[in-house]
């Protein structure tokens, strides 16, 4: 019924000759049809993946977007020209923008909007700190980032949004939620999802995220509401991105 995604988040990492390396390698890897793949390499790799993966049944992503359709913003790009590149998946939330870049709730929605106004899906990341974990706020935070966007949203463009759940505290630290733990956030996000619109709810693909790796991959992905995995670290080799991959049941 839902679709899995696998996406992997190559950050600021990898080069043209990575590129290259995954093109060749998912062209002729023996992969399940039933998945969405998806690599959202660094901008300026952009062109040379979309080529690179056309014989691939990988999907083309990208890290960050501009909220605005085009101008003075130096250094930005905008939904649309991440389009003319064949781009489906945009990253948006994601915990190192937030705290990096500033991009609070507010700004979270402009590019979530910009992408679904692009004809894009947006991959909303939420996720909790680890002193929130340990104040016993995670379901707090998490349903709040997840309600910042979802209460400005209709009912249409709901039904589009991929959403992360990433705990702030496993992401790049080797440390991984628990399946359980990972489980428990997922349900809990799905409720508040059924809240909006049920059907929204049991469609919506959910994505864990934060040092997912070959070894604990088909646990994670085993869970009930874990609809796939949105991978940093293990993305940038391809055998064990090849391997994540491989371990959706
Ligand atoms: C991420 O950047 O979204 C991520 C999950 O990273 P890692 O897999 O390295 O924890």
């Amino acid at each position: 019924m839902r679709v899995p995604l696998i996406a992997g988040n190559w950050k600021m990492n990898g080069s043209l000759a990575l590129v290259e390396q995954f093109g060749q390698a998912f062209s002729k890897a023996n992969l399940s049809s039933s998945i969405d793949m998806a690599i959202l390499p660094p901008l300026p790799y952009l062109a040379a993946a979309q080529t690179a993966f056309e014989e691939t049944p990988l999907w083309l992503g990208a890290q960050t977007v501009n909220p605005e359709p085009s101008g003075a913003y130096t250094g930005e790009v905008s939904a649309s020209m991440l389009s003319e590149f064949g781009v489906r998946y945009v990253l948006v939330g994601h915990s190192e923008r937030r705290s990096l870049y500033y991009e609070d709730d507010q700004a979270v929605l402009a590019r979530t909007q910009a992408i679904l106004n692009a004809g894009l899906t947006p991959i909303l990341c939420v996720g909790e700190t680890l002193a929130e974990r340990d104040e016993g706020r995670t379901e707090a935070i998490v349903l709040n980032q997840v309600k910042a966007v979802f209460d400005a949203l209709d009912a249409r463009e709901r039904q589009h949004v991929v959403i992360a759940y990433e705990p702030v505290w496993a992401i790049g630290t080797g440390r991984t939620a628990t399946p359980e733990q990972a489980q428990a956030v997922h349900a809990a996000i799905r409720a508040c999802l059924g809240d909006y619109d049920e059907q929204m709810a049991s469609t919506l693909r959910l994505l864990y995220g934060g040092s997912m790796k070959r070894e604990n991959a088909a646990e994670l992905l085993a869970q009930p509401d874990i609809d796939g995995g949105l991978i940093g670290g293990a993305s940038l080799k391809v055998d064990d991105f090849l391997a994540i991959c491989q371990s959706v049941g």
